[in-house]
């Protein structure tokens, strides 16, 4: 017997409804079966939010996931019991309005406020800026803003590295004034999107709406969210889709193990998973769905978390900027003594550095991160009493942090990634939401989103 025919054979047992796992098992009633069966590709926040949504109106639902856990790319270490750690998603950005304050005051879940006014930035040489320092800094980063406004003006688009170059050459003379440049272009743009300035449309690159209000991260970290979508879900952990068949009459979903048969399927996978060809679609997608997901980015951000005995820097900041020789090398910092009383670091590499360092060891990483510290608060900087770093580009089931605004792609692409094709095939995650991609409201929305279309149909 072909493979492909032994999993036409479980799908039909699994149809026949022996396993739990299809869906008609505990707490679902009988009159869902007859809205149909649905299929959740990912139990990321797209997912869950889809899933619960379609379950809370009565439909019948499985969610299918990759990974031994949900979340996706939020995901909360607990690997320091007394300090648990957000890999992924850290922030809601923007707590006014937005969402996810509406999940976690429902919840009641304890939140802490970071303040990018509570910030130390430290020169090259590891000073601490002087007045000087910092009118020159913000002088260049008003020069960035005015050179990208202007390329937005422009028709044809370039890069936002392109749009600044003219810059670039008229800083080249100083030393100091080009790092300060690489510094902006790193810090205000490359870590918030997560993306190589080679990269980016300077046309589309800032193209999201934000909400208003503070930063808020949650004590007992953002998995309180997810945890709580996932409740009474039906999910099938470490199921890796490989196909997706959307026939005329139904729809199958391919994992390693087994074949997944319903009405119509919730295809959450990041940007990244969908432009690696690693889950195949027959017939395949639609052209213009291509062509957007071949044009849109998937960008890299990454952490490394480094435990000290105690607190050698100032206790009263919440960030630290670093301008470093090198474009993109540990320009950013989150210190969590203030709002947690932790001897907490977390360092953020992004873009094309971020990127390059996923090839390191753990130990190099660690190594490169405590040369900056001890550029910046001297030789007598202590080794970490414990770390924990992450690879998002290499992660097979993410493959990038977050999606963003690629030279050659516009935001309309996002609308074109969400279009459900022949109401069989429904697409979510932050990637297809044009409004609040890269974010976990984006995400959340996103899932929300493709059950109001279900529920219409
Ligand atoms: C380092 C980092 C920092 C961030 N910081 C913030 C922040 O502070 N604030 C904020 O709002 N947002 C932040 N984000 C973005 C936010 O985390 C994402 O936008 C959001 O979590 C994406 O949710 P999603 O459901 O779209 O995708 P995902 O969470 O990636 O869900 C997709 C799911 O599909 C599964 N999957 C993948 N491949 C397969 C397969 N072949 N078969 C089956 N399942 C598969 C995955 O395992 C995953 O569970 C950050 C992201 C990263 C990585």
């Amino acid at each position: 017997m072909h493979r492909r025919d032994a999993l036409k054979l479980l799908a039909l047992i699994f149809l026949g409804g022996g396993s739990s796992a299809c869906g008609t098992g505990e707490g679902i009633g009988a009159g869902m079966a007859s809205k149909g069966r649905t299929i959740v590709i990912g139990a990321g926040l797209a997912g869950l939010a889809a899933a619960r949504e379609l379950r809370h109106n009565g439909h019948d639902v499985v969610v299918v996931e990759a990974r031994d856990r949900i979340g996706g790319r939020l995901w909360t270490s607990s690997a320091w019991p007394d300090m648990p750690l957000d890999l992924g998603a850290t922030w809601i950005h923007g707590v006014r309005d937005n969402p996810m304050t509406d999940l976690a005051d429902t919840l009641q879940a304890r939140r802490l406020v970071t303040s990018y006014d509570k910030l130390a930035t430290y020169d090259a040489n590891g000073q601490l800026f002087t007045d000087a320092e910092a009118a020159h800094r913000e002088a260049i980063g008003n020069q960035v803003r005015m050179a990208l406004h202007n390329a937005q003006q422009r028709d044809a688009d370039v890069t936002v590295r392109q749009a600044v170059a003219a810059l670039t050459q008229r800083l080249q003379p100083s030393l100091a004034a080009t790092r300060l440049l690489n510094f902006v272009v790193s810090s205000e743009i490359e870590h918030e999107y997560a993306a190589s300035a080679h990269r980016l449309s300077a046309h589309w690159y800032d193209s999201a709406d934000d909400f208003e209000g503070d930063d808020a991260l949650f004590v007992r970290g953002f998995q309180v969210i997810t945890d709580y979508l996932a409740t009474d879900l039906p999910i099938e952990f470490s199921q890796v889709v490989k196909e997706i068949f959307w026939g005329e009459h139904e729809v199958r979903v391919f994992t390693e193990k087994m074949t997944f048969a319903a009405d119509r399927v919730v295809v959450t996978l990041p940007l990244g998973v969908l432009q690696s060809n690693s889950v195949r679609f027959t017939p395949e997608l639609p052209s213009a769905k291509r062509q957007a997901l071949a044009a849109l980015g998937m960008g890299v951000l990454n952490k490394c978390y480094l435990r000290f005995n105690q607190a050698f820097w100032p206790h009263d900041i919440d960030w630290l900027g670093h301008v470093s020789a090198q474009h993109g090398v540990w320009n950013e910092w989150v210190s969590f003594q203030r709002v947690a009383q932790m001897p907490i670091l977390l360092g953020f590499n992004a873009a094309d550095h971020g990127l390059e360092i996923e090839a390191w060891s753990d130990q190099q990483i660690v190594a490169s991160a405590i040369e900056t510290l001890r550029i910046i608060f001297g030789a007598g900087t202590p080794q970490p009493s414990a770390y924990q770093i992450t690879r998002w580009a290499t992660d097979p089931f993410a493959r990038g942090a977050y999606s963003y605004n690629a030279l050659g792609s516009t935001p309309s692409m996002r609308d074109t990634l969400a279009m459900p094709v022949d109401a069989k095939l429904f697409f979510a995650g932050e990637a297809s939401h044009s409004a609040y991609f890269g974010t976990t409201h984006g995400a959340y929305l996103s899932g929300l989103r493709v059950a109001e279309q279900i529920l219409e149909l």
